[in-house]
């Protein structure tokens, strides 16, 4: 499977890229920004972009869902619980000084235990919310490999400061949904480095006692 992630926009955000080697088929997960270098990744693998997955609705994740669905085709899939937050897309871009991206509609809503496929892999939607109502991390089985969104980070967690955010959640979908998977899980945060669930149960300071 290929995968690579590019950190996009001002906020560096992860953006995921992966492409089924066979069919050449790809999945994006969180174009924040810069559009036309995700697509320039796609388009260097002879990738089709089939789905746009947004773990949630902050505009530093899915700011540049609409004009890379407008240059692939390809629908968005977001859970429906971050809709409000999608809605007040300019209000999210003037608290950051940003202009407001385009907004796009949303095709496919996603659900815990949903499942989104390339033909080799299955991404489990796993419904996690603290940082946003509706955020979402993906479970990729065959690839040991999970997208944390903004719930997970290389020793922190999601900030719950803003609307729709909620600190004791947070944690219960981190016991319950993310440190039931393997330690040896790779995990590709929202910002920053990868780690692993084993080093984050380990290590990080926002889960002990967990
Ligand atoms: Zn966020």
């Amino acid at each position: 499977m290929i995968h690579e992630v590019l950190s996009v926009g001002l906020l560096q955000c992860n953006c995921s890229i992966f492409g089924d080697e066979q069919s050449r088929e790809a999945i994006v997960i969180d174009p924040g920004d810069e559009a036309e270098s995700i697509v320039a990744v796609v388009e260097k693998h002879g990738l089709t972009v089939k789905a746009i997955v947004i773990t949630h609705a902050h505009i530093d994740h899915i700011g540049g869902a609409a004009k890379l669905k407008a240059l692939t085709g390809a629908p968005v899939y977001m859970n429906s619980a971050d809709t409000g937050l999608y809605d007040h897309l300019s209000v999210q871009a003037s608290w950051l000084g940003f202009k407001a991206p385009e907004r796009t509609e949303i095709d496919v809503e996603v659900h815990d235990g949903d499942v989104v496929r390339l033909p080799n892999a299955e991404f489990q939607i796993l419904h996690t919310p603290g940082h946003t109502q509706g955020s979402i991390s993906l479970w990729i089985p065959s690839e040991n490999k999970l997208i944390a969104g903004d719930t997970l980070f290389r020793d922190s967690i999601g900030r719950t400061d803003l609307p729709g955010g909620d600190g004791r959640q947070i944690l219960r979908s981190i016991r319950d949904k993310l440190l039931t998977l393997p330690d040896t899980a790779i995990v590709v945060p929202g910002h920053g480095s990868n780690t692993t669930i084993g080093r984050e149960r380990e290590r990080n300071p926002f889960l002990e006692g967990l």
